[in-house]
């Protein structure tokens, strides 16, 4: 991994050219129900529809900066509604009128006045960098890249715990979609993971990339092995977040027994998480994304914190449209801790959803998302006030 690039962090020295003086903050409850096949089913619950909050941020010129949270109460405790009360009543008054040097100013200010509440506030650092760039009519890669973008990123698509039948089917649908890595919601209990990834192999064979989810299924280091080495005849090629969200230390013990990578997903919400799983040596491979780490600034401190640990990063996903995608797209296009050809990334909610959320939808091309173009993160909302 070549390591003498920029750093993302570093493009904040180069930025301070125009400050952004912050007009109108608006938030939008928003619901985006899902296709009635794309349904998901795990450990973590069931996902039918998604009640998210859209942030609009004004600047002194009347320009635009859209970011989103893409709450769940069982994922982070968030709801669109505790979101909207928060933007309303806490974060607005007392951002409206400040002026930044940088996107990320904001955090210091939502961090002193709100503990938590990480997909909350990245919908308000998210659309300040949106703004930040398109005040300057750049793409936002410019301001924090630190490799020439790609241009499209190979997506997972996941597949809910499904009995037999239906997860071959939709697997299937996947495949057929041109998705070429396929993420499977495991360990709930009652169904039989073993046959059912081994019934989607006998069905599209060898050529599909397997990875399992466990969404923290276990509180016991023995059982979380125990269950992957059953499934290591049917090629996996990683396991993400075996134990329990707040047991580091048993993932730690988990990769130690295991052949596979581990990827981690719900034990690494912030840097100080990223920290701790770093000194326990508790990961391969580090999933980010925006609202799960309370902003795109911290998402970016995490991935250089990685980069510069040999650890890979993917981007992870709770679902959200494609207006939280596109961030989170051009976050893994434009950063070196993204080796986005070897480890796919959860990109593909735009073939969950019913509608699309964004005036000019993202693309999936033969399993892979393109990435917007335009000022900012290049998507503006479709506002369906619910
Ligand atoms: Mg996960």
């Amino acid at each position: 991994m070549k390591k003498s690039l920029e750093r993302p962090g570093d493009a904040k020295t180069r930025i301070n050219a125009a400050a952004i003086k912050i007009a109108r903050i608006h938030a939008v409850v928003t619901t985006h129900p899902l296709r009635e096949e794309r349904i998901v089913v795990s450990h973590a619950g069931r996902h039918s529809e998604s009640t998210f909050l859209i942030v609009v941020v004004e600047d002194q010129d009347g320009l635009h900066g859209y970011g989103e949270a893409a709450t769940t109460l069982l994922w982070s405790g968030e709801s669109a509604q505790t979101a909207k009360w928060m933007v309303d009543s806490v974060i607005a008054p007392q951002l409206t009128g400040a002026t930044l040097d940088h996107p990320g100013a904001a955090l210091a200010v939502m961090d002193k006045a709100i503990h938590g509440n990480p997909f909350t506030k990245s919908a308000i650092d998210t659309a300040l960098w949106d703004l930040w760039a398109k005040r300057r009519g750049v793409p936002a890669w410019k301001l924090f890249g630190d490799r020439e973008p790609v241009r499209s990123i190979p997506t997972r698509a996941s597949i809910g715990a499904y009995p037999l039948e239906k997860t071959v089917m939709i697997a299937r649908e996947f495949w057929t979609a041109g998705v070429r890595i396929l993420k499977f919601k495991v360990g709930v209990s009652g169904l039989d993971d073993a046959g059912r990834l081994r019934s989607v192999r006998e069905e599209l064979g060898d050529e599909p990339v397997f990875t399992v989810d466990y969404n923290g299924a276990f509180r016991n280091a023995a059982d979380a092995v125990r269950s992957i080495e059953s499934l290591l005849p049917l090629k996996i090629a990683l396991a993400e977040q075996p134990t329990h969200r707040e047991r580091i230390g048993l993932m730690a013990e988990v990769r130690k027994q295991v052949e596979i990578p581990i990827l981690a997903d719900e034990s690494i919400f912030t840097p100080d998480h990223l920290a701790e799983a770093l000194d326990l040596d508790a990961f391969d491979i580090l999933s980010l994304y925006p609202g799960k780490n309370g902003g795109f600034t911290r998402s970016l401190e995490m991935a250089r914190t990685a980069f510069k640990a040999d650890k890979p990063c993917v981007i992870g996903s709770n679902l959200e449209t494609d207006l939280g995608q596109a961030a989170m797209a051009w976050l893994a296009a434009a950063s070196a801790a993204f080796p986005v050809r070897q480890f796919a990334c959860d990109l593909a909610s735009s073939l969950y959803y019913a509608q699309p959320s964004v005036t000019q939808p993202l693309i999936v091309r033969n399993g892979e998302i393109i990435v917007p173009d335009g000022p900012g993160f290049g998507v503006t909302p479709v506002m369906v006030q619910s």
